[in-house]
């Protein structure tokens, strides 16, 4: 029977961490690290996860404004936003929540962002950075899974790694997080064929595709470390991507959904707009 890997837990620790360094920064500059959110539209999950990190980011004493605007806003507007928080020298993090509703481009708000605010670590400057092996701020779900198999005290050194999903939020990053950390990769997507061929032979496997039901028990290596990042919404419950029961009895260790990944990425965010304050007050290398 797997053991489970508790991510609300962890993230409690890691938002105390954040806390005492947060005190840290303010007794030496004065001033809060502050955190912009962009929401557009009125999309209820979105509006409920901005209200979520700005509760978190208060908790840590970490300042954070919203900007909401209507549906229906242009692209114009959104960069116009996007080019007054770079300039304002008391924001220190943006964050464009995600999904913006169509037409808006999300690819061209992050380029547009200040990489140094990019807090999400979606411009191209950051994602750049990290696929080059010099990291600045790297997306937080990615930085939550390592920091979860960390916690499982396995080395990743040689370790065969598979990710299930290939987006630039989760699957690309984590890919590269993983390698960093020297595993062998193999990143799988909606045409790999036979899927479980793969994930069979995963000693970690990461899936982020948002398919219940997508990882069965007999997709799963013996003893594997299995994360699920999915979330998706089933009436008003919340699933992954892995069968759980089912594979709890084959893996080493494995994250629920929810209490798994999703309070990690929340901890992370505010690691990294702390981590953003500093490059802007400290220096590059920070
Ligand atoms: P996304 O942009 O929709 O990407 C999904 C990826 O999964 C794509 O690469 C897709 O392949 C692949 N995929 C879809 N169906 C597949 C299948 N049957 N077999 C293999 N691969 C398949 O989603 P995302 O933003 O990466 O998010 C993925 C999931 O993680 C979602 O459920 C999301 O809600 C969740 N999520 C959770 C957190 C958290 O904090 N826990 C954070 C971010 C996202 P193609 O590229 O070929 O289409």
């Amino acid at each position: 029977m797997a053991e489970v890997l508790d991510g609300r837990a962890l993230a409690v620790r890691i938002r105390q961490a954040v806390r005492e360094e947060v005190a840290a920064f303010v007794g030496r500059h004065g001033v809060a690290p502050c955190l912009a959110a962009i929401l557009v539209g009125d999309d209820p999950a979105s509006s409920l996860y901005v209200q979520n990190k700005a509760k978190a980011a208060a908790q840590v004493g970490i300042r954070s404004e919203t900007f909401h605007l209507p549906a229906g806003t242009s692209q114009e507007e959104v960069l116009r936003l996007v080019d007054e928080l770079n300039r304002r020298g008391d924001v220190h993090g943006i964050l464009p929540q995600m999904p913006l509703p169509a037409p808006l481009d999300a690819g061209a708000v992050f380029e547009r962002l200040d990489p140094r605010k990019d807090v999400d670590g979606l411009s191209p400057d950051n994602a750049g950075r990290l696929a080059l092996g010099r990291p600045r701020l790297v997306p937080c779900t990615p930085l939550g899974i390592l920091a979860l198999l960390r916690e499982t005290g396995r080395s990743l050194e040689g370790a065969h790694a598979v990710v299930v999903g290939r987006s630039n939020l989760v699957g690309k990053p984590t890919a590269q997080l993983l390698l960093a950390e020297h595993a062998t990769v193999t990143l799988c997507h909606s045409r790999t064929r036979d899927l479980g061929r793969y994930t069979r032979q995963a000693d970690v496997l990461v899936t982020a595709a948002g398919r219940p039901g997508l990882v069965t028990g007999d997709m799963v290596r013996p003893g594997a470390v299995v994360v699920d990042v999915g979330i998706t919404r089933d009436g008003g419950r919340l699933v992954g991507d892995v069968d759980f029961e089912g594979v709890r009895d084959v893996a080493g260790w494995i994250t629920p959904v929810p209490g798994g990944v999703g309070p990690m990425t929340v901890a992370m965010l505010l690691r990294n707009t702390l981590q953003a304050a500093r490059i802007q007050l400290e220096g590059e290398n920070r």
